[in-house]
């Protein structure tokens, strides 16, 4: 039984979606190991003002530096880590070590950035959260006001109260919020109009055939105008083409982020 475990425990790396239990079992015990064994490495991904080019955020992207498989993305750990809860351990870890560059990333550039961070639902809706976020900010010493964090509709699902709080909260506190995902998923509109967020990004699904579909183009020149009427910044997010950004930049997106600017990067490849 043993045995079968052992070769079956990276099928799901294969491509298959959802992992079995037994799979799921072997994943949990691996995760466990990269927790306790400092495996996560944090990339980042320049956001571009879509005007000038000029770089004016990050957004960190975490990956599983596995002592076998190599560099894993994160879709391939993070639904596991969702399930299991360790996505909670995973989330800090992200945190701290990107609230810790972000100063060595401030001081090259020598002028304030955004810092992004994606915040699991899961992590999010524990009561413990907005402490944890107070206490990286106070042991790193990085101003609230560099911190964006990225939540998705997910967070609003059951205990949307509760959610809405929490957002304010981290506001008060100086923290930036960003919506996700835009227009994926659960998207309501009513998200938008009810809770206090900075900024919306719209998904990278939408932007792909921008100059192709000209159903996908309406509806990000829409996107684009109503979060200015809200008052929100606009992220477009996985732009790769030349057309892309010149689409884009015509309609007033604020903020574009995607391979034709940049991958995202280890620290030092950003720094560089
Ligand atoms: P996301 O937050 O929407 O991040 C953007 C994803 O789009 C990243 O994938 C990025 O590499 C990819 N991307 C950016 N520009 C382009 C482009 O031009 N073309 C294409 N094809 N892709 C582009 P990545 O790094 O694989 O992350 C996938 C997702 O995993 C993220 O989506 C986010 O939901 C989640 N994730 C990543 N890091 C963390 C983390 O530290 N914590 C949590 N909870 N989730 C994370
Ligand atoms: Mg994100
Ligand atoms: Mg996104
Ligand atoms: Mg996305």
């Amino acid at each position: 039984e043993a045995k079968n475990q052992g070769r079956n425990t990276w099928e799901w790396y294969a491509g298959e979606q959802d992992s079995s239990i037994r799979e799921h079992v072997a994943i949990r015990r691996e995760l466990l190991e990269a927790i306790e064994g400092d495996q996560f490495v944090v990339h980042y991904q320049p956001l571009v003002d879509a005007a000038t080019i000029e770089i004016r955020g990050v957004e960190a992207l975490v990956r599983w530096q596995h002592p076998e498989r190599g560099l894993v993305p994160p879709g391939l750990f993070i639904p596991v880590a969702e399930a299991t809860g360790q996505i909670i351990d995973i989330g800090r870890c992200v945190l701290r070590q990107a609230c810790h560059d972000m100063k060595q990333i401030v001081e090259h550039l020598g002028r304030p950035i955004t810092l992004a961070v994606n915040i699991s639902p899961v992590h999010f809706r524990r009561s413990s959260f907005f402490s944890e976020i107070q206490a990286v900010l106070e042991d790193t010493g990085l101003a609230p006001s560099y911190l964006e964090l990225e939540v998705t509709e997910g967070v609003l699902m059951s205990a949307a109260e509760k959610a809405l709080e929490q957002v304010q909260a981290l506001r008060n506190l100086g923290v930036m919020v960003a919506m996700d995902d835009f227009g994926t998923g659960f998207s309501s509109l009513s998200y938008l109009r009810d809770l206090p967020i900075n900024k919306v990004k719209i998904d990278r699904s939408f932007i792909n055939d921008i100059d192709t579909s000209r159903h996908n183009a309406a509806i990000v020149k829409g996107v684009i105008t109503m979060t200015h009427h809200l008052g929100l910044e606009v992220v477009a997010e996985g732009v790769e083409t030349e057309a892309q950004h010149e689409y884009l930049r015509a309609h007033g997106c604020d903020l574009l982020q995607g391979f034709y600017f940049s991958r995202p990067v280890p620290l030092k490849e950003l720094l560089k």
